[in-house]
């Protein structure tokens, strides 16, 4: 069953507002099973409306509308889509009675304009809005089903859920779509693609694999399309067994979840503790793992060692160890790793040292690298990595941090490299 998603709104288009409507829509339709073939923001233009509307007729299944029916002028939608389904605007009852009590109970009166809202063309089902005062519209033309929703996120929440989907759902028995995202570390998105490439090319037609990449962290997302469930899940399933044989090593969830989230389960499960010591991160590390609910039970604190003389005085750096290696080096790390954890008594310590940008770099330490310690006292001892990154300072903190709590991961599971 194909959809398409039709936002309408000058504010979408100027950027005013950002288009949340058919980010929720799509992900709706696609979790009961209909393939979202297109979605388009347009004005709110007569023209563009007539457009995108006979663009859609027998193209798709279904396609959902959502803005322009508010009772200003500049909203046009519901007028528009009255003369091209070839109605004639009726006054609704029930409308108008819900409108009425929704005003009694605000205590404001009623005027002109909310009455014009209890107006709908005759040529539609009403789709009945309790959480504001413009109704949805269900239209049906040369088999496409049209239904047309108000902008406010709430308001077409609420009758999506009321009363769309359900119908739709019980219209259409439409296929299965089964999403898994495997997250994985450690690689850029081209030498993932070559290694993955026989993979791919094996695929069986119902799967699909998408790579959706952030900072480091690529997301590997397989689609299975089918008709039953447990077929498809299984289908699914083997081909994540298949990735793991491949990539064992990159792969750290199974589950949608940022990398802080899955070091923080997997101290918590093991009781295990951690603290930090952040120079070039500068407490973004610290950050992450606390915005994990629960982190209280795992995390220590840190000390953001961000001056040279901060790393001397509270982490006994040594001045000529500084002097000899440099502030950004693998030994000063290992020390502040060292020292920090001694002193805040942890399983897990992880401290970075680096050089951010726009600035600061030499031709032996360009912008971009940082050095990066994890102490533990599971025998390992200190491991230490340095990567070079690339020029723009806040995606380099984002990644010298995503790469330091990989480091940790990596130290925890004690994997290879
Ligand atoms: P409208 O139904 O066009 O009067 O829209 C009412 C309000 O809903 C607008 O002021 C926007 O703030 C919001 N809105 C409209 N379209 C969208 C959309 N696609 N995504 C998020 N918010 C929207
Ligand atoms: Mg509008």
């Amino acid at each position: 069953m194909k959809a398409e998603i039709i936002t309408i709104g000058d504010e979408l288009l100027i950027g005013q507002t950002v288009d949340t409507n058919s980010a929720w829509i799509g992900a709706e339709l696609s979790q009961a099973g209909f393939d979202i073939c297109r979605k388009i923001s347009i004005h709110d233009r007569r023209e563009d409306i007539l457009d995108a509307v006979s663009e859609a007729v027998s193209r798709y299944d279904i396609v959902i509308i959502t803005g322009g029916l508010g009772p200003t002028s500049d909203d046009i939608t519901k007028q528009t889509l009255c003369d091209i389904f070839n109605g004639r605007m009726v006054l609704n009852p029930t409308v108008l009675s819900m409108i009425d009590e929704m005003m009694k109970r605000r205590g404001i009166a009623m005027n002109e304009n909310n009455r014009k809202q209890a107006e709908v063309p005759d040529s539609c089902r009403v789709l009945y809005n309790k959480m504001g005062t413009a109704p949805g519209m269900w239209f049906e033309k040369e088999g496409t089903i049209f239904i047309s929703l108000p902008g406010v996120p709430y308001e077409m929440k609420y009758i999506m859920n009321e009363h769309v989907l359900p119908e739709l759902k019980k219209r259409f028995q439409s296929q299965v779509i089964i999403h898994r995202n495997i997250m994985t570390y450690g690689t850029s998105e081209s030498k993932l693609a070559e290694i993955l490439s026989g993979f791919e090319k094996s695929l069986p037609p119902e799967i699909k694999l998408a790579y959706l990449p952030s900072y480091g962290i690529i997301k590997l997302r397989l689609t299975g399309t089918g008709r039953n469930r447990e077929i498809v899940e299984n289908i699914v399933d083997e081909q994540v067994k298949k990735l793991y044989s491949i990539i064992p090593q990159l792969i750290y969830s199974e589950i949608d979840e940022p990398i802080e989230s899955f070091i923080g389960n997997l101290l918590k499960e093991r009781g295990l503790t951690i603290c930090t010591a952040e120079s070039c991160t500068g407490g973004k590390i610290a950050q992450m793992l606390t915005s994990i609910p629960g982190s209280s039970q795992y995390y220590k604190g840190s000390v953001i060692a961000y001056d040279n003389s901060i790393k001397t005085s509270l982490l006994n750096v040594p001045e000529e160890m500084i002097s000899n290696y440099g502030a950004v080096s693998e030994q000063v790390v290992a020390k502040m790793a060292t020292e920090v954890r001694k002193k805040f008594r942890t399983d897990y310590s992880v401290a970075t040292s680096g050089i951010a940008g726009p600035d600061g770099g030499s031709e032996s330490k360009p912008v971009g690298t940082v050095c990066i310690a994890v102490s533990s006292d599971n025998g390992v001892g200190v491991i230490t990595e340095k990567y070079v990154f690339g020029n723009e300072r806040i995606l380099n903190i984002n990644r010298f941090s995503i790469a330091s709590l990989n480091l940790v991961r990596r130290q925890i599971l004690q994997l290879q490299k």
